[in-house]
């Protein structure tokens, strides 16, 4: 691990990004995990730096949003992050509302009901930063991100040389928790009157009734015909405890921290579901979550 700390720290200081070990409990909403070495830039001209020199060297860097997806393993990570927290400009514009990836949905909803306009109530309550929403396209009560997307400006490599490109998202093949492919730097959003009242609806008391409080990583299994939780109730498996990590009482696809979970303690619950889940009804669940190792 001494190699790897010297060359993010050379990396860190030749890209001016302030560098630092930090623990799942500060960078994931599951709280449980290891921990990771995470680059901060404050720009978008140091995140691309930084992942460029990453990419360089030989790692494939994780990006990180809200953490509201993610679980760190335990130990100490080797996969190095980099964490948009500091991308996280929105302003309105004449026909969109514009986000930098680091910004959170809460942000974006809350500038949008303050002009008037709508769209983003369906995601109260939902953690997530417009990039990992984009990555994820974050889904709830009927409708997607995807649904309020006009424009994305996406970083990649073709060729082995480095774009940035503003792409419609139109040209986006969305699907459920299938967004953009390639790295999200920023986006714009569509303006929707509050005709319908949208602002009004209390989406997060909604979500409220049906969620566990305690910290997890959303739904830890995509829905197929029959919903994962369903699945997983069935065979008997709502309340299970791991050490720190239980199946949760309130709703049987999430797994929750009781305050001591370790992610060893979360994919062993994980895994249990998905045996259980193939032994009883032959279903292979499908992870939604990602991990970081
Ligand atoms: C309480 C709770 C409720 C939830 N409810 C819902 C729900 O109703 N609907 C739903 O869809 N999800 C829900 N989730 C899951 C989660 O919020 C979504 O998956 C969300 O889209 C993740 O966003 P994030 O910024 O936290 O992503 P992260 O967890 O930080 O990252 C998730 C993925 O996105 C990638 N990513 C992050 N930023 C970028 C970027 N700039 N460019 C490219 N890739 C990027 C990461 O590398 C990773 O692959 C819930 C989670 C919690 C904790």
């Amino acid at each position: 691990m001494l190699n790897l700390k010297n060359a993010f720290e050379n990396i860190a200081a030749e890209c001016g990004v302030k560098l630092s070990l930090m623990s799942a409990a500060r960078l994931t909403t599951f709280k449980g995990g290891g921990s990771a070495y995470v680059f901060a830039p404050d720009s978008e001209g140091q995140f691309i730096n930084t992942y460029v020199s990453l990419a360089g060297a030989g790692f494939k860097p994780f990006i990180l949003g809200g953490g509201s997806n993610t679980v760190i393993a335990d130990g100490e990570a080797a996969t190095p992050i980099i964490s948009t927290n500091g991308l996280d400009g929105v302003y309105m514009r004449d026909n969109c509302i514009s986000a930098g990836c680091g910004a959170s949905l809460r942000r974006v909803s809350a500038m949008l009901s303050d002009f008037g306009y709508s769209g983003f109530g369906f995601m109260n309550g939902v953690p997530a930063t417009v990039g990992g929403a984009l990555r994820m396209n974050a889904s709830a009560f009927g409708r997607c991100i995807a649904d309020m997307t006009d424009t994305v400006r996406i970083f990649l490599a073709e060729n082995n040389i480095w774009k940035i490109k503003e792409i419609s998202a139109k040209d986006i093949s969305f699907g459920y928790r299938r967004g953009v492919k390639d790295i999200v730097l920023s986006a714009d959003f569509k303006l929707i009157d509050d005709l319908n009242g949208e602002n009004k609806r209390d989406f997060l008391g909604e979500r409220i009734k049906k969620q566990p409080k305690k910290p997890s990583c959303g739904s830890v299994f995509k829905n197929g015909d029959i919903p994962s939780g369903k699945l997983i109730e069935e065979c008997g498996l709502k309340g299970i405890k791991c050490g720190g990590a239980q199946i949760s009482g309130v709703h049987a696809n999430f797994i929750v921290n009781l305050g001591n979970a370790t992610a060893s303690d979360f994919l062993s619950l994980a895994e249990l579901c998905e045996n259980e889940v193939m032994q009883k009804f032959s279903i292979k669940l499908e992870r939604e979550f990602e991990l970081v190792i």
